[in-house]
């Protein structure tokens, strides 16, 4: 541990050498995935198709340690940790008392916390030699981490996106052609599930449960390709844990109390969960009592609009039935700028630890959401994604115009230099 004397804002701490998994010390195991045909519940087996050894232990462990890969490791030293940031101009212009502290993920390549997990993805894809992947994306911040991330193991990437965003928003798409990947716009006319979407909905803004249904159909095709989420999975949300486990350390450095609220924005929850789980932890050990609190966009609001129940992680019903909260299978959002939140459904650990009580969530409307994106700009200086806005928008609903000196992390999980022509809109008046 270091704590800059000269720069108390930035408090470094190693990387971490494990990835933690909330999942195995909670009261209640996480419901299964079930089998799409036959509802029972998956097993290793039905999962090869699409996912490499390593990631399918993952995906059921119930160990609360796992170490991270040494090359894992190697990669995530060229940005990681990241940094926890005192946001004291922020915190001034919401006339608060309370201690504001990002904790940021746009230092990585990328610019978003979606590489944590498309680096461990690639790395044990690779030992099982595993030559191409497929992926969805929606603003393109996944699938460009998994380019960076293929590139890094010599592993060939090729993606599936959101039209609405493909068409909007390209330059994700120069970035994964950058690192080497493909791109597509989905609904495409390369997979059967897309071709039956055009043939019933050829206007389709998409979305990324189509996406994952072309993505999904081409790699359970291809027996040297396999499949990567970039959220969603129990998998995908360990690996995240990396963001946590640092913000703890930082933070007991300068609070020793811990925090009382943690913000994240939640599409498919990986970020949140990464952030929160050992928040959650020490919660559980009886070391720090924080309110958790899911940012929602209210075009696409599944943990406070959604059901709890069994549903597919996409369209066509390809993918294993996943216990979340969903907004339905078939729900097309809005075409919002957080083209990161625009998913049905919910992390089945996310959403396990809603009903338990040890999350809350809120929803955030886009006007909202990108006044707090902006207002955070002008003080902090750092442009946040769209995606992350929705944090900042409900911290600043909690302790705006309230002198209470509580302690509050928000989870910044990337920057928005690549969505300026959202920004735009919004200060143009068009949101
Ligand atoms: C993808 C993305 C999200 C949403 O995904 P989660 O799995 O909910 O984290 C949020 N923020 C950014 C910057 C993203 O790229």
């Amino acid at each position: 541990m270091h704590v800059d004397a000269s720069n108390p804002d930035l408090i470094t701490v190693d990387v971490p050498t494990h990835w933690y998994n909330l999942a195995a010390e909670l009261p209640e195991p996480i419901p299964p995935h079930l089998h799409p045909g036959t509802k029972e519940p998956v097993g290793p087996d039905d999962l090869v198709a699409l996912f490499p050894s390593g990631l399918i232990a993952q995906e059921v462990s119930t160990e609360p340690y796992i170490e991270i890969p040494e090359p894992v490791r190697e990669i995530y030293k060229m940005w990681r940790p990241s940094p926890l940031i005192r946001a004291r101009r922020f915190e001034e212009s919401l006339n608060t008392g309370a201690r504001i502290y990002v904790k940021y993920e746009g230092v990585s390549p990328v610019g978003s916390h979606k590489t944590n997990s498309a680096v461990a993805q690639a790395y044990y894809n690779s030992v099982d030699g595993v030559r191409k992947l497929t992926t969805e994306t929606g603003a393109g911040q996944w699938g460009s981490a998994l380019a960076f991330a293929g590139a890094q193991f010599g592993i060939d990437v090729e993606v599936w996106q959101v039209r609405a965003s493909y068409e909007s928003k390209p330059y994700r798409g120069y970035l994964i052609r950058t690192y080497g990947g493909t791109i597509h716009s989905s609904p495409s006319t390369l997979t059967e599930s897309g071709r039956a979407i055009l043939a019933k909905t050829p206007d389709t803004t998409g979305s990324l449960g189509m996406a994952v249904s072309e993505a999904v159909e081409v790699a359970a095709n291809d027996p040297d390709a396999r499949y990567a989420l970039g959220s969603v999975l129990n998998h995908v949300v360990l690996h995240q844990s990396v963001i946590g486990q640092e913000a703890v350390e930082q933070l007991v450095a300068v609070e020793p109390g811990g925090a009382d609220f943690v913000f994240g924005c939640a599409g498919g929850g990986s970020n949140l969960a990464g952030l929160s789980f050992p928040f959650l932890r020490e919660k559980l050990h009886g070391r720090s009592d924080a309110r958790v609190i899911a940012a929602e966009p209210s075009a696409c609001p599944s943990i406070t609009q959604g059901e709890y129940r069994y549903d597919h992680g996409d369209v066509a019903g390809l993918t294993p039935l996943l216990k979340m909260h969903t907004l339905g299978m078939d729900f097309v959002p809005d075409p919002i700028h957080a083209g990161g939140l625009r998913y049905h459904g919910m992390a089945p650990a996310l959403s396990h630890t809603v009903e338990l009580g040890l999350v809350e969530g809120v929803a955030i409307d886009q006007h909202g959401a990108f006044a707090a994106g902006v207002q955070f700009a002008r003080t902090q200086g750092i442009v946040p994604a769209p995606e992350s806005t929705h944090a900042i928008a409900a911290c600043a609903r909690q302790v705006a115009d309230n002198p209470a000196e509580q302690v509050v992390v928000i989870g910044l999980s990337g920057h928005g230099q690549l969505d300026l022509p959202a920004y735009a809109e919004f200060l143009d008046g068009n949101i």
